[in-house]
This record gives structure tokens, C-alpha cells and sequence, in this order.
């Protein structure tokens, strides 16, 4: 066996379990290897059962005295109730719902238990606890720090566990390509070493330096990638795209309301840089709803009125066809031919239009544009840095001239985060930043609602509603799910169009949907054809509806803080008063991190300031979640670790410096190539 061994070739993994672990991307030991745990449970007290206390986590272990299933018929439920002693004491364990562990648990057997302590009248117990049975002296799923992977329902912990168990020796095999001078110099674990600690590490501190080895490797590669392409751009040329002033303030003058200082100020700094003959490389980063779109068509219209091309790219359709249907309309006057292009929608001739909007299609194999001056990524969180090569190479032979060029790159981001750290993650971009929100918003009025409070809710956007007003309904999944109590927005758009709003037009929206049903719905929101819209996360990033001022989301505490403040930004756009209703799932009312969390969202409006407090509440004990870090890239470093970051970009400026394109690093190289295949699109 070896790294690049098919996982079904693995003791106990047959089809079934293999067609799980593909779905997570894992066909390989090396992707096993590379499947960090996000969480670890910590068992490393272990105690003796006469010390235990009520309330607490621990790790026993002692002999089976006594095992046996019970039905409990009031609650309809099996009832698998033991003894276990040791040398201090007698403890009762319980499970539910398991009626076959008497099977593989006997009497006389040696086991250790790993879980919650309670009391129930007066009497200890552990209820439904990890359980294994000790044959020697090594534990994996009950003693120590134990690892908890992202899985899909059908895959266990401990299934995982079992596998990378098997192979975690194989770790030592992998290519270190981190260069010894730097792994020298920053103190940092070798490949091998920190991989065997993000599985089983021994202690906390183990954890910590595997990861931070880990996150080096992540940050220093997308440093390198972007150093890289700040070389390659350097003796590059672009278009100069002049300044149209006249026009410029006339459009400004004709809209219904007055750009903020830093709009102006962001625009005059993109405009400046367009008028270079060196590409421009710039970061334009703003809060939700602080306005960038409208500084982008400022850009626009000047490369249009140019007789230059431009192409803006966002991350999905629905976004897509929003800028495509608001910019066409402001830019209306000037009879510019503007096309959208997306998987699903492709305008004849796009390629040679003035303004193209788009997603990925934009940037796929064989693409011609005519004159491409500038372009544009809106929402670049969501793309990694390699989207960003692809879309500056895209016509790069300008037809007219005949020579090579380069377009002027300009990328949105809302990601706020402040601007030293910004300068250090995005080294080789320029940065303008738009701090402040226009003029008359007033604060979107947050408020926590239990099931008590619901039907208040409900009254209350429904006379919103008569005034005119829209509203978003958001829930955590699509579809029904076995995950308990999770709401869906099927179920959601059900419920209410038959029992709470039957006298109300509602919609629903989701990813799943075909993309002309998707631009039906979203039309039909915008022209408030629709006054409810129940969708999920796909709303998350961009939608404007500016009539939209209410925003219910059911299953809150499934999402983290950052994301819930990107949701609510979709609301209180407009002049009018804006709600956002925030509704924990029932059974969450009574866990206090999870109100906490949701409280902070109700007081702080500034969503770096919230996504702090988001990673301070959930604690070590959640490491990293997917998709927490902003960054698709990103899968362990955090952007918190402004120190690795700062290192991380330091060590690949002067690694590029010395050595442009590698030469002395042909592994570092290869592992860039790779992890740029990798960089995927969401
Ligand atoms: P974001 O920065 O989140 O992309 P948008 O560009 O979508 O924000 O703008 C949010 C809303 O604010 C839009 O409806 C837009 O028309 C409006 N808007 C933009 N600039 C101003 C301004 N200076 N004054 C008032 N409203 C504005
Ligand atoms: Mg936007």
C-alpha cells in the first residue's frame, strides 16, 4: 500500500462506503491523509468512576458487569442499559435506539466509555456515550484528543477514524516541497511529523503546531501564486483607458441619489489606474451594501465610452443576471451592446459585445474576447487566485492593435477585514477600501424570535407587506433532510403559502432550480410580482432588492456569523426601515453559546468585528469549519493568523525574488501546479 492507493483497496471499505467517501472527495490514502479533522473531542482526563462528576466530559474505563436491551414503550424506543466497575466504582451507562450493542458487548468484556456525565436522580450515569472495547493498550475513539471529521449522515466517526488509523504510517512517505530554509527558520514541523499530529495528536500544543505548519503550507502558496503573477504582470502592458470626465459627471448627476466620499474616492483611484498603460491590480473591498457595484459601472462606462471591452465575472447566475438586468438599465442611454453569459444563458456574439456579464463561463477553455480592457470579479472571496490568472489571460490579444495586452484587473470583495491585514493576505494588490454605508440607511433592527414569538412575526411582515414592503424567508437546506429539525425551504415555501400567507404571493428560490426558473423568480421578486421569497444560502452573496426590507431565517444557529450578517445585508438597502427576524431552531432556545452568538448579531453591524466574536465563541473546540475561512483555498489556516499570514507572504516575496519561476524548488513547484488544479470554484 502506498499514497496513491484507492481507498476501496482498505480493510472494511466496500462499495458502499467507498461511494460515501468519494462524495467527500476521498478516493486516495493520500486524500485521507489530507482530510484534516475540524474539531477534536477531548478525552484526556481520563478518571476513575468514583471521581466523576455531574456535567462534565470524561473518559472511564472498567468491566461490563451487567448488559441488557429494555423496551420503553411509552416512548416507543430500545433501551440498552450496563454497569461498568472499576477498581473505585460502579457506573450506569445507557443507550438508546442500539438494541444490537448487547451483541458486541458482553459481559466480563473491558471497555472504555467517553462522554457527557448526568445525574438523574441523584444517581450518575453517562447516556449515550462513544464506547470501545480495549483488546491492548492503544485507543482511538475514547482516550486522548479524539478527531471529529466533516462527514456526510451515512459515514461515522469512527469509520474515518478507523481508516486513517490504518494509514496515518504512510504519512512519513509524503514530499516534504516546504523548503528547509524556511521550515528552518520559522520553526515549523516537517510534513510528515504534523500530519501524524492533526489526526492523533497527544495534546493540545501538538495540535497547534501541526496547524500551524498546515496553514503555512496553505497561505505560503497562495502568496507565491500571487507574487508570481505580480512578476509576470510587471512587464506587462495594457490599454490606457481615458478618463471621459464630461460623461462621467453627467452620469453621476442623472442618479436619484449622491455618491458617499469614498465611493468618489475609490472611483477616482480606479480610474486613475485605468488610465495607465500598466495593468491595474486592484482590491476594492466594502462592507454588504455599501455600493461597490456602482463604482464598478463608473469603470464600465468609461472603458465602453473607450470603445473598449469590458467583462464582469461573479460567482453564481442569479448574481449574474441581477447586475446584468440593473446595469443595463442604469447604462441604458447609451445604447452599449451588453451580454450576459452563463452556463445556462449565452447572448449570441457575447464575446464581442461592450459589457459582458457572466459567471465561470466566462473564463472556460477557448474563449476570444474582442478588446478586453478590463475585468472585473465581483464577490472574489468566493474565487480562488487561480480564477483571477484565468480571467488575465483570457483575450490577451487585443484584434485591433495585434499585440499582446493585458487587461486592467479589478476585484470586489466584501470580506471586510482590516486593511493591514488585507495589504498583508493580498500582497500584490492595490487596496481601496469603501468604509462607510450611504447616507440614510438606518440600521437593520435585529431581533432573536422563539416559537412564542412567531406568529407576532408573521403579523407583523404581513402589514409590512401591505405597506408595500417585501420579504426574504432563508432557511438552512433545500430539502427535507433526516438531520433533525433542520427546516427546509421546500417545507418552508409549503407551509406558508398554505397556512400562514395564503393571500400572498410567494416565491421560491434555491440553487437546484434550472436557471430560467431561477431568472423568473428572481425577476418577479424584483418587480414585487413576489412580496416572499423563501430560499436558502444561495442568496447569501450580492442579491439587491432594494423594496426587500424584512428577513426571516429559520435554523439560525446553523450558520456562522459572518454568513448571517451577508444575509441580512440583503435587506435594508432601500430608504425604508429594515427588520431582520432571527430564528433559532427549537431545541437550540435553551443553548446559551447559541443565543450568545445570536446576540452579538442583533447588537454589532460590522461583520469582521462579528466574525471575530463568531470564532471567540465557538472556542477551540470548533478548529475550522468549511468555507469559514472566506477563502476556498483556505481549507486550516484562518484569517486571524495575521502572524502566519504575515510570514507567509514575506517568505514568498523573497523566494521569488531570488527565484523566479522555481528552478531550485522543482517539488514546490509541482505542489503549486497541483494546488492550483485544486483551487476549485464553488
Ligand atoms: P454592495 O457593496 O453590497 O455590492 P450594492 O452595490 O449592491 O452594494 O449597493 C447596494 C444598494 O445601494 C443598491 O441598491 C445601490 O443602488 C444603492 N446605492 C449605491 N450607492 C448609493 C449611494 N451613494 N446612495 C444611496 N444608495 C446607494
Ligand atoms: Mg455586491
Amino acid at each position: 500500500m502506498d499514497l496513491h492507493s484507492p481507498i476501496i483497496t482498505l480493510p472494511r471499505v466496500g462499495q458502499t462506503t467507498y461511494a460515501l467517501l468519494k462524495k467527500l472527495g476521498l478516493e486516495t490514502v493520500h486524500d485521507l491523509l489530507f482530510y484534516f479533522p475540524f474539531r477534536y473531542d477531548d478525552f484526556s482526563r481520563s478518571v476513575s468512576i468514583a471521581s466523576l462528576q455531574a456535567d462534565t466530559t470524561a473518559n472511564v474505563s472498567g468491566e461490563i458487569e451487567l448488559i441488557q436491551n429494555k423496551k420503553s414503550f411509552k416512548r416507543r424506543m430500545s433501551i440498552t442499559e450496563a454497569l461498568i466497575k472499576d477498581e473505585t466504582d460502579t457506573l450506569k451507562v445507557i443507550w438508546f435506539n442500539q438494541p444490537f450493542l448487547t451483541r458486541t458487548l458482553k459481559v466480563g468484556d473491558k471497555i472504555s466509555l467517553a462522554g457527557r456525565v448526568s445525574e438523574n436522580y441523584g444517581q450518575l450515569a453517562m447516556v449515550s456515550p462513544v464506547y470501545e472495547k480495549i483488546y491492548s493498550d492503544e485507543l482511538v475513539h475514547t482516550s486522548g484528543l479524539v478527531p471529529n471529521y466533516h462527514l456526510t449522515a451515512a459515514l461515522t466517526q469512527k469509520q474515518i477514524r478507523f481508516l486513517i488509523k490504518q494509514i496515518i504510517s504512510l504519512a512519513d512517505t509524503t514530499e516534504d516541497w516546504l523548503p528547509t530554509e524556511i521550515k528552518k527558520r520559522l520553526n515549523l514541523l516537517d510534513l510528515g511529523r504534523a500530519l501524524r499530529q492533526i489526526h492523533f495528536p497527544k495534546n493540545h500544543a501538538e495540535v497547534l503546531t501541526a496547524q500551524r505548519r498546515l496553514a503555512f503550507t496553505e497561505l505560503f502558496l497562495r502568496q507565491l501564486k500571487a507574487q508570481m503573477i505580480k512578476r509576470q504582470l510587471r512587464d506587462r502592458r495594457a490599454l490606457p483607458i481615458k478618463f471621459q470626465e464630461a460623461a462621467t459627471k453627467k452620469f453621476v448627476d442623472s442618479l436619484p441619489f449622491k455618491l458617499t466620499d469614498d465611493q468618489r474616492k475609490a472611483a477616482w483611484e480606479i480610474l486613475k489606474d485605468l488610465e495607465k498603460s500598466a495593468p491595474m491590480s486592484r482590491l476594492l473591498e466594502g462592507d454588504v451594501g455599501s455600493g461597490k457595484t456602482l463604482v464598478v459601472i463608473l469603470a464600465l462606462l468609461n472603458t465602453a465610452l473607450n470603445k473598449r471591452q469590458s467583462a464582469l465575472m461573479v460567482p453564481t447566475e442569479i448574481l449574474a443576471q441581477q447586475h446584468f438586468h440593473s446595469i443595463s438599465k442604469l447604462l441604458a442611454a447609451y445604447n452599449f451592446n451588453i451580454a450576459l453569459a452563463t452556463h445556462h444563458r449565452k447572448d449570441k456574439d457575447w464575446q464581442n459585445a461592450d459589457i459582458v456579464i457572466g459567471t465561470q463561463a466566462l473564463i472556460q477553455k477557448n474563449i476570444k474576447f474582442k478588446n478586453l480592457a478590463l475585468a472585473v470579479i465581483d464577490e472574489q472571496h468566493r474565487f480562488g487566485v487561480a480564477q483571477r490568472k484565468k480571467i488575465l489571460e483570457v483575450g490577451l490579444t487585443d484584434e485591433t492593435t495585434k499585440s499582446s495586452l493585458t487587461p486592467h484587473f479589478l476585484s470586489l470583495t466584501a470580506t471586510p477585514i482590516p486593511r493591514s491585514l488585507a495589504l498583508a493576505i493580498y500582497g500584490d494588490l492595490d487596496l481601496s477600501v469603501i468604509n462607510q454605508l450611504p447616507t440614510g440607511r438606518q440600521p437593520i433592527i435585529t431581533k432573536i424570535v422563539t416559537e412564542a414569538g412567531r406568529s407576532a412575526a408573521y403579523d407583523f411582515i404581513r402589514a409590512q407587506i401591505k405597506a408595500g414592503r417585501q420579504a426574504f424567508v432563508v432557511c438552512p437546506l433545500i430539502d427535507e433532510s433526516d438531520k433533525l429539525g433542520a427546516k427546509s425551504a421546500k417545507q418552508e415555501y409549503a407551509k406558508l403559502t398554505a397556512d400562514i400567507f395564503p393571500e400572498l404571493k410567494i416565491g421560491l428560490l434555491h440553487g437546484r432550480l434550472k436557471a430560467p426558473e431561477k431568472e423568473k423568480v428572481m425577476a418577479d421578486f424584483l418587480d414585487n410580482k413576489l412580496q416572499v421569497l423563501v430560499t436558502t444560502a444561495v442568496i447569501e452573496v450580492g442579491v439587491d432588492v432594494p423594496n426587500a426590507t424584512m428577513m426571516l431565517i429559520e435554523g439560525a444557529e446553523r450558520f456562522g456569523l459572518a454568513q448571517l450578517h451577508q444575509f441580512r445585508g440583503r435587506v435594508g438597502r432601500g430608504g425604508h426601515q429594515s427588520h431582520c427576524f432571527v430564528f433559532p431552531s427549537r431545541e437550540e432556545i435553551s443553548n446559551l453559546q447559541t443565543i450568545e452568538r445570536l446576540e452579538a448579531l442583533t447588537r454589532h453591524r460590522d461583520g469582521w468585528e462579528l466574525a471575530k466574536i463568531d470564532l471567540k465563541l465557538r472556542g477551540a473546540g470548533e478548529l475550522y469549519g468549511t468555507g469559514q475561512s472566506g477563502f476556498p483555498e483556505l481549507q486550516i489556516a484562518s484569517l486571524f493568523d495575521y502572524a502566519n499570514i504575515k510570514k507567509a507572504a514575506e517568505e514568498a516575496k523573497l523566494l521569488i525574488h531570488d527565484d523566479p519561476e522555481l528552478l531550485k524548488y522543482p517539488r514546490l513547484k509541482q505542489q503549486l501546479g497541483k494546488w492550483e488544479e485544486n483551487a476549485h470554484l464553488e
